[in-house]
């Protein structure tokens, strides 16, 4: 009943609502180097709902299983362009940009099944680490120059692991966002990560700062939910987010769809969970 309420308030609350643009390009990186956190749910929908208010949005990506190329519609079989040639063969990115066929102003730089053999090829490659960092630069340079629309967001998908394809993602955002699943006891996993991002920070991106945490597969019935949201934000008071996205049958449905849970059902709570998120993040002073 009381989630009920909230929908319907919040429902009212963000019909037709436009985000402020930021000052300047936002760059998040969407990390957690655990598999089924939410990570790619999180990508897809915040970056579909800041779409949706009138943001213009690009998701890059770079998990080789190309999870938020399928969940955004966008082909992504092993003949397509993606950010394989971007990371490998320096192919400019607006060459591999495809726009989401059912939301306005979100595009995707897809990932096919050759990005799994990036990871190794990188290896070898002189600044291995700063490809997708030189590779936005360029894109957003090359945008400005040539009179097309800046980008208001980038979102980096990133893979489960803190191979070197994160360790781009890393090196390219200033900002990371970390989902974690409000169903284990999450803090042990990242403290691995967070001193990732501390050696990242150290010696190739002294920028970047962990600047947003999102609760995820929130399920108000269970006492462990509770418990791990109330450690969380007992740990990160000012980068966790208020809003959380709960457990919802109809975000893990989208994908098979080719859509995000903003247009497969766009009043359902999973939905508006992710809009209230957008806002928010979209109220929050860039760092
Ligand atoms: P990651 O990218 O971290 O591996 P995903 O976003 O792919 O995580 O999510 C893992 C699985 O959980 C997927 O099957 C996805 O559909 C499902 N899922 C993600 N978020 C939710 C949610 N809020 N409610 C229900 N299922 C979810
Ligand atoms: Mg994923």
């Amino acid at each position: 009943m009381r989630a009920l309420q909230q929908d319907h308030a919040r429902r009212r609350e963000l019909e037709g609502l436009m985000f402020d643009a930021p000052e300047r390009t936002r760059v998040l990186t969407i990390a957690n180097q655990k598999g089924g956190v939410g990570k790619t749910s999180t990508t897809v929908n915040l970056a579909a709902a800041l779409a949706q208010g009138g943001m213009k949005v690009l998701v890059i990506d770079v998990d080789p299983q190309g999870n938020a190329s399928t969940a955004l519609g966008i082909d992504h079989h092993a003949e397509v362009a993606s950010m394989y040639e971007v990371l490998v063969e320096s192919t400019p990115m607006a060459e591999v940009i495809q726009a989401c066929p059912d939301i306005d102003n979100l595009w995707c730089a897809p990932a096919t099944i050759d990005l799994s053999g990036a990871e190794i090829e990188l290896v070898a490659m002189v600044a291995r680490e700063n490809r997708l960092r030189g590779a936005i630069r360029d894109l957003l340079a090359e945008r400005e120059s040539s009179g097309a629309d800046r980008l208001d967001y980038v979102l980096i998908d990133c893979p489960p692991s803190l191979g070197l394809l994160t360790v781009n993602a890393l090196v390219a955002a200033r900002e990371v966002l970390i989902p974690i699943q409000c169903e284990y006891y999450a803090l042990e996993g990242l403290t691995l990560l967070l001193r990732n991002i501390d050696l990242i920070r150290a010696h190739l991106n002294p920028e970047l700062v962990v600047s947003t945490i999102l609760l995820t597969m929130y399920d108000a019935r269970t006492r462990l939910a509770a418990q791990v949201a109330q450690d969380v934000r007992e740990h990160f008071p000012a980068e966790t987010l208020e809003t959380t996205i709960p457990r919802s049958v109809r975000i893990s449905e989208a994908p098979s769809y080719g859509q995000t849970v903003l247009s497969y059902d766009p009043t359902s709570s999973g939905a508006l969970a992710y809009r209230a998120a957008a806002r928010e993040l979209s109220t929050r002073p860039a760092v």
